[in-house]
């Protein structure tokens, strides 16, 4: 009895440690059909919207390129520590579009749309990493989904998603793609919490260094996303990821330490 006790707490242990975020209430909607419905959403979202393809377009080659070196640190950063069945059944797919808007987002399932309008304001591909490791990271971390659910709770009335998908696709739609950043979300829900974000900064930068690039990049991108966000282009992007000064305190703290233990500078070993 205690030996199987024993071997179940092993066998939660590993997706525990990785979540133990506060992922929202399941009876509203449960993880597979969170999975479900993030297909569909992005299917549908992308059907919508002009794709540039890596194999003619040097920027959506770039994107691809980084999004891979990205996709790899998150395979090693689990894989090290041993607990790589986080990312089990996950579809790892990255997309460049036309659009203007400085957005990048990640759906579940590491579904990730990148916006043209984005890699204006990136600038260079370790800016770029920034932005897919943080959007990585809110994901894997639960956050959009535990947004998800509670909007299911305080704006949808505490109904199941699969109830209101029959009554009320469009909400669903429009809901569940600002859960996870995607578009402008003013008026529609609250942004990520400084909580969410500053774990979101923290994980995303031990990404941008196993990815190879100088996890101090980071601070550099998210002054830039600030600054930007004064001017008259607003960056979508800010919408669901607002920026305070206690993420840049944050992030300078404990940026020394992630590029001692995580930063795999190319060339070295
Ligand atoms: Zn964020």
């Amino acid at each position: 009895m205690r030996r199987t006790g024993i071997l179940l707490y092993l066998l939660i242990l590993p997706a525990a440690l990785c979540f133990p975020q506060r992922r929202g209430d399941k009876a509203l909607a449960s993880d597979e059909e969170i999975q479900a419905q993030s297909l569909e959403q992005y299917v549908h979202f992308l059907s919508g919207s002009r794709l540039l393809d890596s194999a003619t377009n040097k920027d959506a080659e770039m994107v691809h390129k980084v999004a891979e070196k990205v996709f790899n640190a998150v395979r090693t950063y689990y894989g090290r520590k041993k607990q790589s069945i986080v990312l089990r059944n996950l579809s790892w797919d990255i997309d460049l579009i036309n659009k203007k808007d400085v957005n990048a987002f990640c759906l579940p399932g590491v579904r990730i749309v990148v916006g043209t309008g984005m890699l204006d304001w990136a600038q260079n591909e370790g800016s770029l990493a920034v932005v897919l490791a943080h959007e990585i990271a809110h994901t894997l971390l639960g956050h959009g989904e535990q947004r998800l659910r509670t909007a299911l709770q305080e704006q949808l009335g505490g109904k199941r998603m699969s109830e209101l998908l029959q009554t009320r696709p469009a909400d669903i739609r429009d809901v569940f793609m600002a859960s996870f950043g995607a578009g402008n979300i003013v008026g529609l829900l609250p942004p990520y919490s400084p909580e969410d974000e500053k774990e979101a900064d923290r994980l995303g930068m031990i990404f941008t260094g196993l990815a190879g690039y100088n996890p101090r990049e980071s601070i550099v991108f998210w002054e830039r996303m600030d600054r930007l966000s004064r001017g008259p282009r607003q960056p979508v992007l800010m919408s669901a990821h607002p920026y305070a000064d206690e993420r840049n305190s944050a992030m300078q703290e404990a940026v020394d330490e992630i590029v001692k233990t995580w930063y795999k500078q190319p060339g070295k070993s």
